[in-house]
């Protein structure tokens, strides 16, 4: 079985990625495996912060290292949070602040349309010129009081006017294949079929 190296300590995204990945005989290891410290996310695009991420936990590993980055980004909100969800209430970062500021800053919005997007690098080396780079995003709107006891991060908040639900109603499974991330995902996974690595 192929090791790649997850730039991340997020028990949740490691989930999500490890179960897409391993059918293909990739296992996927935490970067704490290999005590790799965060990095900073200064940049003001998904892509720059995901491609930090990775490079720096290849540097230190020595392996094939995928990185992602992700946020919500609310219409009315000209975007934000963006790149700054997971920080939105600042540090130490707390997903129920982050949710409550969220819906405080709405409550006076009507249109609350809203995008999860995530980008997902991987690369084969810290200096790989060539990383392989795949995108997706999830179309929902947010309400102002959370439901659903799945998912992470603002999924309660997060409804799919189609499926009547939120992101942290759905089941594990089903959440993987329609996300943002499950989207990218599965471009990535073409990539590294065509690849044959
Ligand atoms: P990152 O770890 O820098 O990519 O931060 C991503 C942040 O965006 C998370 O901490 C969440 O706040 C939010 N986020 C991204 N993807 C999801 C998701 O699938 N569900 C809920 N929140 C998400």
């Amino acid at each position: 079985m192929k090791k790649l190296v997850m730039a991340s300590n997020n028990l949740g995204k490691l989930r999500e990625i490890s179960h897409l990945l391993e059918p293909l005989g990739i296992e996927v290891l935490p970067q704490s495996a290999f005590n790799v410290a965060e990095v900073d996310e200064p940049h003001c695009t998904f892509v720059e912060n995901a491609l930090a991420k990775a490079r720096h936990a290849s540097k230190w590993t020595r392996l094939f290292s995928l990185a992602d980055d992700s946020g919500i980004c609310v219409k009315a909100l000209n975007g934000k949070p963006g790149v700054l969800s997971a920080r939105y209430t600042g540090e130490p970062r707390s997903d129920e602040r982050n949710n409550q500021k969220l819906v405080d800053m709405l409550r006076s919005q009507a249109d609350r349309r809203a995008y999860y997007y995530c980008v997902i690098v991987l690369v084969r080396h810290a200096e790989d010129p060539q990383p392989i780079i795949c995108d997706g995003t999830w179309q929902g709107e947010l309400l102002l009081e959370p439901r659903g006891g799945g998912g992470f991060g603002y999924d309660p908040l997060f409804f799919l006017p189609d499926l009547g639900k939120t992101a942290a109603e759905l089941p594990f499974a089903q959440k993987n294949r329609a996300s943002h991330r499950g989207k990218a995902l599965t471009r990535l996974i073409e990539r590294i079929r065509e690849e044959e690595f």
